[in-house]
């Protein structure tokens, strides 16, 4: 199976436009970043991060949603637990997803990367589901953007530490690694 980049966007994945995004400063495309977030936190298959990514969250719905509802961030892409992937924003477009951060050397990893978010905890295994989708769009995204390597492609917590864990260390990369290097 081979999934597929058509203008920016991932053609097997639904499409939910998020606002939280803007152009690009022409800078290159040339690193890819893995989250994991789950609202409420370690619960899934709920809409909640869908509506964060949206500006939709309810701050009444959850204790929790009070905190982060002002916030304005998404990810390009959300992988759910069933591997089902939704895209918020272009790849072409600068997604709201790393917040302070720096890759070496260089700040503001928005910038030039992808974001992927993967629902999830740091404390949960993430699915076999997920890494196989994970990697299909990998494989189409490093075919799709010559700039993108897969030697760059890090967790949340590797550019920005100390104030993020995601995607946490339960995350398998030998296994991700070895799902993009098959076939
Ligand atoms: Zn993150």
């Amino acid at each position: 199976m081979r999934y597929h980049i058509e203008s920016g966007r991932l053609v097997e994945a639904q499409w939910v436009e998020s606002p939280n995004c803007d152009a690009r400063s022409g800078q290159i495309i040339d690193l890819i970043v893995i989250h994991g977030m789950s609202l409420p936190p370690n619960q899934f298959g709920g809409e909640g991060v869908v509506q964060l990514f949206t500006n939709q969250l309810n701050s009444d719905a959850h204790p929790y949603y009070a905190e982060i509802a002002n916030l304005r961030v998404s990810a390009h892409l959300f992988i759910r637990r069933d591997g089902q992937i939704i895209q918020f924003v272009n790849f072409d477009q600068r997604a709201w997803h790393a917040g302070v951060s720096r890759y070496q050397g260089r700040s503001a990893c928005n910038d030039f990367s992808i974001g992927i978010e993967l629902e999830g905890g740091d404390a949960i295994c993430y699915t076999a589901s997920q890494y196989q989708a994970l990697a299909l769009a990998l494989k189409a995204l490093l075919n799709a953007y010559p700039t993108l390597d897969e030697k760059h492609i890090v967790g949340h917590s590797d550019i920005a530490p100390g104030r993020k864990t995601d995607p946490g260390p339960l995350f398998n990369w030998r296994a991700l690694f070895r799902l993009l290097n098959n076939s």
